[in-house]
Protein backbone atom coordinates (compact mmCIF):
# COMPACT_ATOMS: atom_id res chain seq x y z
CA UNK A 1 0.00 0.00 0.00
CA UNK A 2 3.00 2.40 0.33
CA UNK A 3 5.08 4.04 -1.87
CA UNK A 4 7.87 2.08 -3.47
CA UNK A 5 10.35 5.66 -3.54
CA UNK A 6 9.29 5.98 0.18
CA UNK A 7 10.01 2.75 1.37
CA UNK A 8 13.59 2.64 -0.26
CA UNK A 9 14.99 5.27 2.43
CA UNK A 10 15.29 5.43 6.35
CA UNK A 11 14.30 8.51 8.58
CA UNK A 12 16.96 10.57 9.46
CA UNK A 13 19.89 9.01 11.21
CA UNK A 14 20.79 12.58 12.28
CA UNK A 15 17.79 13.87 13.32
CA UNK A 16 17.20 10.17 15.19
CA UNK A 17 19.96 11.20 17.23
CA UNK A 18 18.86 13.55 18.54
CA UNK A 19 15.57 12.14 19.62
CA UNK A 20 17.83 9.21 21.32
CA UNK A 21 19.93 12.23 23.11
CA UNK A 22 16.90 13.44 24.33
CA UNK A 23 15.84 10.47 25.88
CA UNK A 24 18.84 9.13 27.68
CA UNK A 25 19.91 12.56 28.73
CA UNK A 26 23.16 12.53 26.40
CA UNK A 27 24.84 15.85 25.48
CA UNK A 28 23.83 16.17 22.12
CA UNK A 29 26.44 16.95 19.76
CA UNK A 30 25.06 15.33 16.54
CA UNK A 31 22.59 17.40 14.85
CA UNK A 32 23.66 20.70 13.47
CA UNK A 33 21.63 23.17 15.12
CA UNK A 34 23.13 25.87 17.86
CA UNK A 35 22.23 25.39 21.55
CA UNK A 36 23.27 29.18 21.59
CA UNK A 37 20.94 32.19 21.90
CA UNK A 38 19.77 33.77 18.07
CA UNK A 39 20.79 37.43 17.31
CA UNK A 40 18.90 39.73 19.53
CA UNK A 41 18.29 42.32 16.48
CA UNK A 42 17.34 39.62 14.08
CA UNK A 43 14.75 37.88 16.78
CA UNK A 44 13.33 41.35 17.22
CA UNK A 45 13.28 42.14 13.62
CA UNK A 46 11.02 39.03 13.83
CA UNK A 47 8.68 40.24 16.17
CA UNK A 48 8.06 43.69 14.84
CA UNK A 49 6.88 41.84 11.42
CA UNK A 50 4.14 39.79 12.73
CA UNK A 51 3.28 43.01 14.84
CA UNK A 52 3.44 44.80 11.91
CA UNK A 53 0.62 42.41 10.27
CA UNK A 54 3.31 40.65 8.20
CA UNK A 55 0.88 37.87 8.73
CA UNK A 56 -0.18 36.57 5.09
CA UNK A 57 1.05 34.54 2.23
CA UNK A 58 4.46 36.07 0.83
CA UNK A 59 4.39 35.93 -2.63
CA UNK A 60 4.99 32.06 -3.01
CA UNK A 61 8.89 32.65 -4.72
CA UNK A 62 9.78 34.89 -2.26
CA UNK A 63 9.35 38.16 -0.39
CA UNK A 64 10.67 41.16 -2.52
CA UNK A 65 12.76 42.80 0.66
CA UNK A 66 14.13 39.41 1.26
CA UNK A 67 15.33 38.48 -2.32
CA UNK A 68 16.61 42.11 -2.89
CA UNK A 69 18.98 41.46 0.23
CA UNK A 70 20.12 38.35 -1.70
CA UNK A 71 20.92 40.01 -4.62
CA UNK A 72 22.95 42.71 -2.60
CA UNK A 73 24.73 39.93 -0.73
CA UNK A 74 25.51 37.45 -3.31
CA UNK A 75 27.12 40.62 -5.40
CA UNK A 76 29.09 42.24 -2.34
CA UNK A 77 30.76 38.50 -1.15
CA UNK A 78 30.88 36.61 -4.31
CA UNK A 79 30.50 39.17 -7.23
CA UNK A 80 27.40 37.86 -8.83
CA UNK A 81 24.55 40.01 -9.86
CA UNK A 82 21.61 37.88 -10.36
CA UNK A 83 18.14 39.43 -11.29
CA UNK A 84 15.75 39.30 -8.01
CA UNK A 85 12.47 39.17 -9.69
CA UNK A 86 13.88 35.55 -12.44
CA UNK A 87 16.37 34.22 -10.55
CA UNK A 88 15.74 33.89 -6.90
CA UNK A 89 13.32 31.35 -5.23
CA UNK A 90 12.70 31.31 -1.39
CA UNK A 91 11.85 28.00 0.24
CA UNK A 92 10.94 26.15 3.92
CA UNK A 93 14.78 26.22 4.21
CA UNK A 94 17.79 24.57 2.08
CA UNK A 95 16.29 21.40 2.45
CA UNK A 96 13.53 22.73 0.57
CA UNK A 97 15.02 24.67 -2.11
CA UNK A 98 17.22 21.29 -2.78
CA UNK A 99 14.33 19.25 -2.70
CA UNK A 100 12.37 21.80 -5.35
CA UNK A 101 15.49 22.08 -7.67
CA UNK A 102 15.96 18.21 -7.92
CA UNK A 103 12.08 17.89 -8.87
CA UNK A 104 12.56 20.78 -10.89
CA UNK A 105 14.89 19.22 -13.11
CA UNK A 106 15.21 15.67 -13.00
CA UNK A 107 13.58 13.33 -15.66
CA UNK A 108 13.56 9.50 -15.29
CA UNK A 109 17.55 7.61 -16.52
CA UNK A 110 19.05 11.72 -15.35
CA UNK A 111 22.10 10.86 -13.56
CA UNK A 112 23.89 12.98 -10.04
CA UNK A 113 27.30 12.81 -9.25
CA UNK A 114 27.72 13.48 -5.83
CA UNK A 115 30.70 13.49 -3.66
CA UNK A 116 30.79 10.73 -0.13
CA UNK A 117 30.46 11.02 2.39
CA UNK A 118 27.69 13.49 1.68
CA UNK A 119 25.19 15.40 3.58
CA UNK A 120 22.48 12.64 4.04
CA UNK A 121 19.31 14.40 2.60
CA UNK A 122 20.90 14.15 -0.70
CA UNK A 123 20.32 10.07 -0.58
CA UNK A 124 16.23 10.77 -0.47
CA UNK A 125 16.51 14.24 -2.46
CA UNK A 126 18.04 11.56 -5.28
CA UNK A 127 15.47 8.79 -4.51
CA UNK A 128 12.16 11.27 -4.58
CA UNK A 129 13.23 12.86 -7.65
CA UNK A 130 14.00 9.90 -9.95
CA UNK A 131 17.58 10.53 -9.96
CA UNK A 132 20.37 7.75 -10.54
CA UNK A 133 23.10 8.78 -7.84
CA UNK A 134 26.76 8.11 -9.46
CA UNK A 135 29.15 8.24 -5.87
CA UNK A 136 32.77 10.05 -5.72
CA UNK A 137 34.70 9.30 -3.07
CA UNK A 138 36.76 12.27 -1.06
CA UNK A 139 39.63 10.25 0.97
CA UNK A 140 40.87 11.57 4.36
CA UNK A 141 42.80 12.77 5.84
CA UNK A 142 42.83 15.89 3.38
CA UNK A 143 39.43 14.62 1.31
CA UNK A 144 40.55 15.15 -1.88
CA UNK A 145 38.85 13.64 -5.07
CA UNK A 146 40.74 11.52 -7.70
CA UNK A 147 39.97 13.43 -10.62
CA UNK A 148 39.73 10.84 -13.35
CA UNK A 149 37.08 8.57 -10.77
CA UNK A 150 35.57 12.07 -11.15
CA UNK A 151 35.35 12.14 -14.43
CA UNK A 152 34.45 8.84 -14.96
CA UNK A 153 31.27 9.39 -12.91
CA UNK A 154 30.16 12.07 -15.79
CA UNK A 155 28.68 10.82 -18.65
CA UNK A 156 25.68 11.61 -21.38
CA UNK A 157 22.94 10.78 -18.78
CA UNK A 158 24.50 13.39 -16.04
CA UNK A 159 22.27 16.38 -15.37
CA UNK A 160 23.88 17.86 -12.47
CA UNK A 161 26.83 17.35 -9.79
CA UNK A 162 25.70 17.82 -6.29
CA UNK A 163 28.71 20.00 -4.39
CA UNK A 164 28.71 21.01 -0.85
CA UNK A 165 31.43 23.59 0.23
CA UNK A 166 31.70 24.13 2.59
CA UNK A 167 31.47 20.78 3.26
CA UNK A 168 29.24 18.75 5.80
CA UNK A 169 30.48 16.30 7.20
CA UNK A 170 34.00 16.77 6.48
CA UNK A 171 35.01 20.37 7.08
CA UNK A 172 36.04 20.55 3.39
CA UNK A 173 36.45 23.18 1.53
CA UNK A 174 36.85 23.08 -2.32
CA UNK A 175 39.73 25.40 -4.03
CA UNK A 176 39.28 27.25 -7.25
CA UNK A 177 41.25 24.68 -8.72
CA UNK A 178 38.87 21.60 -7.90
CA UNK A 179 36.10 24.05 -8.92
CA UNK A 180 37.44 24.68 -12.59
CA UNK A 181 37.84 20.90 -12.70
CA UNK A 182 34.48 20.26 -11.81
CA UNK A 183 33.57 22.99 -14.60
CA UNK A 184 35.15 21.66 -17.46
CA UNK A 185 33.15 18.48 -16.87
CA UNK A 186 29.88 20.25 -16.37
CA UNK A 187 30.30 21.92 -19.66
CA UNK A 188 32.17 19.03 -21.24
CA UNK A 189 28.77 17.30 -20.30
CA UNK A 190 26.18 19.69 -20.33
CA UNK A 191 25.74 19.50 -16.79
CA UNK A 192 24.08 21.95 -13.85
CA UNK A 193 26.24 22.06 -10.58
CA UNK A 194 23.82 22.36 -7.65
CA UNK A 195 25.76 23.85 -5.39
CA UNK A 196 24.88 23.81 -2.06
CA UNK A 197 26.45 26.85 0.32
CA UNK A 198 24.81 26.81 3.58
CA UNK A 199 28.12 27.42 5.70
CA UNK A 200 29.39 29.76 3.83
CA UNK A 201 30.72 32.03 6.68
CA UNK A 202 31.86 29.11 8.80
CA UNK A 203 35.41 29.22 8.01
CA UNK A 204 39.02 28.76 9.39
CA UNK A 205 42.59 29.01 9.03
CA UNK A 206 42.09 31.87 6.09
CA UNK A 207 39.89 29.02 3.83
CA UNK A 208 37.94 31.11 1.29
CA UNK A 209 34.77 29.98 0.31
CA UNK A 210 34.55 30.55 -3.64
CA UNK A 211 30.75 30.02 -5.06
CA UNK A 212 30.55 27.83 -8.11
CA UNK A 213 28.55 30.63 -9.91
CA UNK A 214 32.09 32.92 -9.94
CA UNK A 215 33.50 30.25 -11.54
CA UNK A 216 34.25 31.35 -15.29
CA UNK A 217 31.58 30.03 -17.45
CA UNK A 218 29.30 28.32 -14.66
CA UNK A 219 27.36 31.49 -14.09
CA UNK A 220 24.37 29.62 -15.95
CA UNK A 221 24.60 26.52 -15.29
CA UNK A 222 24.99 26.95 -11.28
CA UNK A 223 22.38 26.41 -8.82
CA UNK A 224 23.07 28.06 -5.48
CA UNK A 225 21.50 27.03 -2.29
CA UNK A 226 21.81 28.29 0.70
CA UNK A 227 19.89 30.13 3.93
CA UNK A 228 18.95 31.24 7.02
CA UNK A 229 19.66 28.59 9.18
CA UNK A 230 23.48 28.21 10.02
CA UNK A 231 24.73 32.27 8.77
CA UNK A 232 22.14 33.35 11.56
CA UNK A 233 21.76 30.57 14.10
CA UNK A 234 17.67 29.79 13.20
CA UNK A 235 17.71 26.60 12.00
CA UNK A 236 14.03 26.28 13.25
CA UNK A 237 13.16 29.16 11.23
CA UNK A 238 13.02 27.32 8.12
CA UNK A 239 14.09 30.07 5.85
CA UNK A 240 16.42 28.69 2.53
CA UNK A 241 16.49 29.64 -1.22
CA UNK A 242 17.86 28.74 -4.67
CA UNK A 243 19.57 30.57 -6.97
CA UNK A 244 19.25 29.49 -10.50
CA UNK A 245 18.81 31.31 -14.48
CA UNK A 246 15.56 32.57 -15.13
CA UNK A 247 14.81 28.57 -16.80
CA UNK A 248 15.52 26.93 -13.96
CA UNK A 249 13.94 29.33 -11.85
CA UNK A 250 10.69 29.04 -13.63
CA UNK A 251 10.52 24.92 -12.90
CA UNK A 252 11.81 25.79 -9.22
CA UNK A 253 8.89 27.89 -8.27
CA UNK A 254 6.25 26.10 -9.96
CA UNK A 255 7.56 23.07 -7.59
CA UNK A 256 7.65 25.14 -4.64
CA UNK A 257 4.42 26.57 -5.25
CA UNK A 258 2.95 23.46 -4.85
CA UNK A 259 4.93 21.80 -2.21
CA UNK A 260 4.68 24.49 0.39
CA UNK A 261 3.23 27.60 -0.68
CA UNK A 262 5.52 30.10 0.51
CA UNK A 263 8.47 29.83 3.78
CA UNK A 264 6.80 31.51 6.48
CA UNK A 265 6.35 35.55 5.90
CA UNK A 266 7.59 37.22 8.90
CA UNK A 267 10.65 35.49 9.01
CA UNK A 268 11.75 36.32 5.43
CA UNK A 269 10.80 39.89 6.01
CA UNK A 270 13.47 39.16 9.53
CA UNK A 271 15.92 37.71 7.00
CA UNK A 272 15.87 40.78 4.87
CA UNK A 273 17.22 42.66 7.60
CA UNK A 274 19.52 40.32 8.95
CA UNK A 275 21.12 39.36 5.74
CA UNK A 276 22.13 43.46 5.74
CA UNK A 277 24.28 42.31 8.76
CA UNK A 278 27.50 44.46 8.45
CA UNK A 279 30.79 42.41 8.09
CA UNK A 280 31.66 42.38 11.99
CA UNK A 281 28.88 39.72 12.18
CA UNK A 282 30.49 37.77 10.05
CA UNK A 283 34.16 37.76 11.34
CA UNK A 284 32.76 37.31 14.55
CA UNK A 285 30.42 34.16 13.68
CA UNK A 286 33.80 32.74 12.10
CA UNK A 287 36.22 33.71 15.09
CA UNK A 288 33.73 31.97 17.62
CA UNK A 289 33.51 28.55 15.60
CA UNK A 290 37.34 28.65 15.31
CA UNK A 291 37.15 28.88 19.32
CA UNK A 292 34.74 25.69 19.45
CA UNK A 293 36.64 23.95 16.42
CA UNK A 294 40.21 24.24 18.77
CA UNK A 295 37.93 23.18 21.91
CA UNK A 296 36.11 20.00 20.16
CA UNK A 297 39.22 19.26 18.53
CA UNK A 298 41.12 19.09 22.27
CA UNK A 299 38.97 17.29 23.71
CA UNK A 300 38.26 14.38 21.17
CA UNK A 301 41.89 14.35 20.88
CA UNK A 302 42.38 13.36 24.48
CA UNK A 303 39.07 11.23 24.86
CA UNK A 304 41.33 9.27 21.94
CA UNK A 305 39.72 9.59 18.43
CA UNK A 306 41.98 10.17 15.00
CA UNK A 307 40.23 13.55 14.37
CA UNK A 308 40.45 15.26 10.74
CA UNK A 309 40.64 19.23 11.26
CA UNK A 310 38.08 20.90 9.06
CA UNK A 311 38.33 24.59 7.47
CA UNK A 312 35.16 25.36 7.27
CA UNK A 313 31.07 24.04 8.85
CA UNK A 314 31.22 23.28 11.98
CA UNK A 315 32.16 19.54 12.20
CA UNK A 316 34.28 17.06 13.05
CA UNK A 317 34.83 13.81 11.27
CA UNK A 318 36.73 10.69 13.50
CA UNK A 319 38.08 8.04 12.65
CA UNK A 320 37.17 5.27 15.65
CA UNK A 321 39.18 2.06 14.35
CA UNK A 322 41.58 2.46 17.89
CA UNK A 323 38.38 1.90 19.93
CA UNK A 324 38.12 -1.55 18.61
CA UNK A 325 33.84 -1.53 17.92
CA UNK A 326 32.30 -4.11 15.28
CA UNK A 327 31.18 -0.65 13.35
CA UNK A 328 29.82 2.82 13.91
CA UNK A 329 26.39 2.32 14.74
CA UNK A 330 27.75 -0.17 17.81
CA UNK A 331 29.81 2.88 19.15
CA UNK A 332 27.46 5.53 18.70
CA UNK A 333 24.67 3.63 20.94
CA UNK A 334 27.50 2.50 23.59
CA UNK A 335 28.31 6.81 23.78
CA UNK A 336 24.78 7.85 23.45
CA UNK A 337 23.32 5.18 26.26
CA UNK A 338 26.51 4.45 28.20
CA UNK A 339 28.58 7.81 28.21
CA UNK A 340 25.87 10.15 27.38
CA UNK A 341 27.10 11.80 24.30
CA UNK A 342 25.06 11.67 21.38
CA UNK A 343 27.07 11.85 17.75
CA UNK A 344 26.09 10.63 14.08
CA UNK A 345 27.74 7.20 12.57
CA UNK A 346 29.55 7.49 9.88
CA UNK A 347 27.90 5.31 7.83
CA UNK A 348 24.69 7.60 7.35
CA UNK A 349 26.65 9.55 5.13
CA UNK A 350 27.71 6.98 2.58
CA UNK A 351 25.77 5.15 -0.02
CA UNK A 352 27.39 1.70 1.53
CA UNK A 353 27.60 1.59 5.22
CA UNK A 354 30.69 -0.18 5.40
CA UNK A 355 32.94 2.60 3.88
CA UNK A 356 31.57 4.90 7.40
CA UNK A 357 32.04 1.90 10.13
CA UNK A 358 35.47 3.42 11.18
CA UNK A 359 34.11 7.24 11.46
CA UNK A 360 31.36 9.35 13.14
CA UNK A 361 30.79 12.72 13.01
CA UNK A 362 30.63 15.67 15.94
CA UNK A 363 29.39 18.96 15.76
CA UNK A 364 30.82 21.66 17.73
CA UNK A 365 27.70 24.48 16.83
CA UNK A 366 27.47 24.42 20.44
CA UNK A 367 27.44 26.51 23.99
CA UNK A 368 31.10 26.10 26.00
CA UNK A 369 29.34 24.85 28.69
CA UNK A 370 27.67 22.27 26.50
CA UNK A 371 31.00 21.35 25.09
CA UNK A 372 32.23 21.19 29.26
CA UNK A 373 29.95 18.44 29.87
CA UNK A 374 30.45 16.06 27.06
CA UNK A 375 34.35 16.88 28.18
CA UNK A 376 34.22 15.33 31.34
CA UNK A 377 31.49 12.39 29.80
CA UNK A 378 34.26 11.25 27.18
CA UNK A 379 37.19 11.39 29.75
CA UNK A 380 34.68 8.54 31.31
CA UNK A 381 35.14 6.28 27.54
CA UNK A 382 37.61 4.18 28.54
CA UNK A 383 35.71 2.60 31.35
CA UNK A 384 32.54 1.31 28.65
CA UNK A 385 35.13 0.15 26.35
CA UNK A 386 35.84 -3.05 28.60
CA UNK A 387 32.27 -3.56 29.30
CA UNK A 388 30.67 -3.85 26.48
N1 LIG B 1 22.59 20.07 8.66
C1 LIG B 1 22.48 19.67 10.02
C2 LIG B 1 23.27 18.39 10.25
O1 LIG B 1 23.87 17.88 9.35
C3 LIG B 1 21.06 19.50 10.44
C4 LIG B 1 20.34 18.58 9.56
C5 LIG B 1 18.89 18.58 9.79
O2 LIG B 1 18.45 17.92 10.68
N2 LIG B 1 18.15 19.29 8.97
O3 LIG B 1 23.31 17.93 11.36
Amino acid sequence: MLSAKAEQFTESVIREMTRLAMKHGAVNLSQGFPDFAAPAEIKEAARQAISDDINQYAITWGAKPLRDAIVEKFERTQGVRVDPEREITICCGSTEAMMSTMLAIINPGDEIVVFEPFYENYGPDAILSGATPRFVKLSPPDWTYDERELAAAFGPHTKAIILNTPNNPTGKVFTRAELEFIRDLCVRWNAYCITDEIYEHILYDGAEHISMARIGGMRDRTIVINGMSKTYSVTGWRVGWAIAPPEPTAAIRKVHDFLTVGAAAPLQQAGAIALKSPQSYYDKLATDYTVRRERLLKILTAAGFTVYKPFGAYYIMTDISGFGFPDDVAFAKVLVEKVGVAVVPGSSFYNDARDGANQVRFTFCKKETTLAAAEERLSRLPEHLGSR
